[in-house]
């Protein structure tokens, strides 16, 4: 490791109030964890953009280095499980909320919070996925585990269709054979989102509005990551039987919904976390996109950017305006 100090994102009180900035630091500014990483590339997620841009306070203890993922390589450790040189990813875990995060070269990090970096995929490729593409499997796994839901049978739905955990959830659920809609609020992504594998569109304005407690029923399935009325009109108009997996609140963190898809149409709400999910379902979640995963499409849908263009991205990210997933560089 350089002794001349190395370049971080970190979050700060500064007067009672928030504020992000670039910051060399050294290696004695780190915690005190078991495993040492060198970073090579971290991801941009919703919570992300929270985190740096937003109003909500993500990181519950300050100073924070942001970053909810990363991936590299062990340089130094003090369990017997990792040994330097192994590759390696974290998802969550409290990063950038209770435990520093990925927009720095090196961090310092729990051995149980490592996970070994997946054969099938680069370190890139990994953060190309980061938390919302995996997230997204867990919403596809979660539905699938449900049961009743079968490819060739009726159509899924994918809200917030355009962003990070939508788009991966598309292009999985097109790979397994399932009819994807895709609920975008921009037309203009709609040939993109043709691309991943999405077979139709409903636009954002037709489910963002409360509307009644039952509607005709549409979904055998559904993947949201928006929340509030969208979720609550998805569920309305859930066929009987079928079920959505909700991972998100693009659109608010709210639930207007009545309990008449519950108890007349047996539909499930399967919720999903990706933050603390223990480690076997991660490996599952991993197992899954190996599989499932075109690796062309998931090239297709990312985007790599520098950590210095991080502030901005988040700022966009919060406002809708990015797309799909994206890679931050940090070696
Ligand atoms: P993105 O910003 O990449 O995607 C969100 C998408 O939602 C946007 O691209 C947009 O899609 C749509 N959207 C944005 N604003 C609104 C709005 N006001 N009303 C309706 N739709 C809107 O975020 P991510 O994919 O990274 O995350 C999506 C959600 O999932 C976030 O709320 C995030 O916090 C949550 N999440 C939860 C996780 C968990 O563990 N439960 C893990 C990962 C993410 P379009 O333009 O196509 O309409």
């Amino acid at each position: 490791m350089t002794d001349h100090g190395f370049q971080a994102l970190v979050i700060r009180d500064v007067d009672g109030k928030r504020k992000v900035g670039f910051e060399a630091l050294t290696r004695d500014d780190l915690p005190d964890n078991d495993v040492l990483v060198e970073i090579s590339h971290s991801s941009l997620n919703y919570k992300d953009g929270l985190a740096i841009a937003g109003s909500i306070p993500i990181a519950r203890r300050l100073p924070m280095v942001g970053g909810i993922d990363l991936a590299g390589t062990v340089v130094e450790s003090k369990v017997p499980q990792w040994r330097p040189g192994d590759q390696v990813l974290v998802n969550g875990w409290g990063l950038s909320e209770t435990e520093w995060g990925g927009y720095s070269r090196f961090q310092s990090i729990k051995a149980g919070h490592l996970t070994r970096l997946p054969k099938g995929f680069s370190a890139a490729e990994a953060m190309a996925i980061g938390t919302a593409g995996y997230t997204a499997a867990l919403c596809a796994i979660a539905l699938e585990d449900w049961g009743h839901i079968t490819p060739g049978e009726g159509e899924v739905l994918v809200t917030g269709a355009a962003g990070g955990v939508g788009t991966v959830a598309i292009s999985l659920l097109a790979k397994r054979g399932y009819k994807v809609v895709a609920s975008t609020g921009r037309a203009s992504q709609h040939e993109f989102l043709q691309s991943l594998g999405a077979s139709g569109f409903i636009s954002r304005q037709e489910l963002n509005e409360a509307g009644r407690p039952l509607q005709a029923e549409r979904w055998s399935g559904a993947v949201d990551a928006v929340g509030s009325h969208t979720l609550a009109n998805v569920l309305a108009q859930t066929k009987y039987g079928g079920a959505v997996a909700a991972c998100g609140l693009a659109q608010g963190m709210d639930l207007p919904v009545t309990v008449m898809p519950f108890i007349l149409r047996s539909v499930a709400l399967l919720g999903v976390d990706s933050v603390m999910a223990p480690q076997e379902k991660r490996a599952r979640a991993w197992d899954y996109l190996d599989k499932h995963l075109d690796r062309a499409t998931l090239h297709a849908l990312t985007t790599t950017a520098k950590l210095s263009e991080v502030p901005k991205l988040a700022e966009a990210i919060l406002k809708g305006e990015t797309r799909g997933r994206y890679v931050i560089e940090i070696a």
